[in-house]
């Protein structure tokens, strides 16, 4: 009999937790498994700000695929998803097509624009790697352009981040502790600096403890971080942001962060989505299709508690990795009876840069150095899962 092949579209945390998960459980007689990604490399999304703000180097944040998979037991394809095909049960490659039993789709998400003009033209969009180090590149031609070019306008080193979540707040964060060097550096008076963070719901990190937004506002206003809440953008221009009832902000930076919405790659294969993402059966399969598994951004459940669907996080990616491996060993071993997802929320630690951060954990709320050093022991726990203890030790955040 031909073993079951399982493919496995992404290697995020959802994607590359699968893979590692499932070539755990599965014998080498039970099944082929394939996982197929952009790059040859993994890379914690949730530490993006930090390389994008240039507080972090790049090549930290990720790690080659290939060291993290039994290659014996998972076979690494670097190409592009561009569809799945689902009645032909087979994915279609940048450069070729992969035929599956099972397929685990975990290709994360893109920037939610909402339809607002200029975004892509003008605006930093890619929470990637490759979209970070453009991110910081900008950021210190920006610096060094304040003292060489002539005619230096209002918004040489004005910053606006659009969206006042946490990929916003803890990319401010990063960036408002690392200005005073940068004025340092390129010899620019701290006064020319101005970070704007625009937000069009009526508060910060909605649906965050009201009480932990305001030491977070605080903390950032101290750093020079001027909020507009309440405030939607209306436009992007080549030169900054039109807001509220027409108020130009000049800036040569804008980095968005208003949310994400499913990959592309979703909608173009016909499956039903709002914003990208599928509302997925309890088990995480897409509905009408038994052999396809939605997991991470790409994925909607909705929080029966508040009657709304979970924010897309790795934490939640990491745990839908984890029920999938589990029922696609059942699938394998006959049973139809697979396990419903339940997320068990761990708590949530927002970075802040440097030595700053606010969360949640259980029911206690914390700040300051506290949650900083919770927020690094999360960063190294998702590597501890993916890698092991050598790769905790190698690419982790010490001292904590
Ligand atoms: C700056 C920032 C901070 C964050 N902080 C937190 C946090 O503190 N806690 C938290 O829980 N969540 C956080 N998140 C959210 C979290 O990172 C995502 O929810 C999580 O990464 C989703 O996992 P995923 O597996 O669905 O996608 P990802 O981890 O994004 O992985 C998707 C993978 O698919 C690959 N890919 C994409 N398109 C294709 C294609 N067409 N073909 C092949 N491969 C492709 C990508 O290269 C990538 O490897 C943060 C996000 C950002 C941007």
């Amino acid at each position: 009999m031909n073993k079951a092949k399982i493919v496995i579209a992404g290697a995020g945390y959802g994607g590359m937790n699968a893979a590692v998960t499932l070539s755990k459980k599965l014998g080498a007689n039970d099944a082929s498994i394939t996982l197929v990604n952009k790059h040859d490399y993994h890379y914690q999304t949730t530490w993006l700000h930090e390389p994008a703000a240039g507080s972090m180097e790049p090549d930290r944040a990720r790690v080659k695929i290939s060291s993290l998979l039994n290659t014996n037991r998972v076979n690494f394809v670097e190409d592009e998803v561009v569809e799945v095909k689902k009645e032909d049960k087979k994915i279609i490659l940048k450069n070729g097509e992969l035929d599956y039993d099972y397929l685990v789709v975990a290709l994360g998400a893109t920037a939610e624009t909402f339809g607002i003009p200029g975004v892509h033209e003008h605006a930093f969009t890619k929470w990637t790697l490759d979209g970070a180090r453009q991110v910081k590149e900008h950021i210190e031609l920006k610096f060094a352009d304040y003292n060489n070019v002539l005619d230096r306008t209002e918004g040489v080193l004005t910053f606006v981040v659009a969206g006042a979540g946490f990929t916003g707040i803890e990319f401010i964060g990063e960036l408002s502790e690392r200005a005073p060097e940068l004025c340092k550096r390129y010899d620019v008076p701290r006064e020319a600096v101005r970070m704007y963070v625009v937000e069009a719901a009526p508060s910060a990190l909605p649906g965050f403890d009201p009480e932990l937004v305001e030491y977070g506002m605080n903390l950032l206003e101290s750093r020079g971080v001027e909020f507009k809440i309440n405030t939607p953008i209306k436009e992007v221009t080549a030169s900054g942001v039109i807001v509220g009832e027409g108020e130009e902000i000049n800036a040569d930076t804008i980095v968005w962060a208003t949310g994400v919405r499913g990959n592309p790659v979703i909608e173009k294969s016909g499956f039903e989505a709002n914003r990208g993402r599928v509302k997925v059966e309890p088990d995480l399969r897409a509905p009408g299709h038994d052999d396809v598994f939605i997991i991470g951004d790409c994925a909607l459940i909705i929080n029966e508690e508040a009657n709304r669907p979970y924010p897309p996080t790795a934490q939640i990616a990491t745990q839908m990795a984890k029920t999938t491996a589990k029922n696609i060993e059942s699938l394998l071993k006959g049973s139809s009876n697979l396990e419903a997802f339940k997320f068990n929320n761990q708590g949530t630690v927002a970075s802040l840069g440097g030595k700053e951060a606010i969360g949640v954990v259980g029911s206690r709320k914390i700040y300051g150095g506290t949650a900083s050093f919770m927020k690094k022991m999360i960063d190294n726990k998702a590597l501890l899962t993916v890698g092991g203890p050598m790769l905790a030790l190698k690419k982790g955040k010490f001292p904590l």
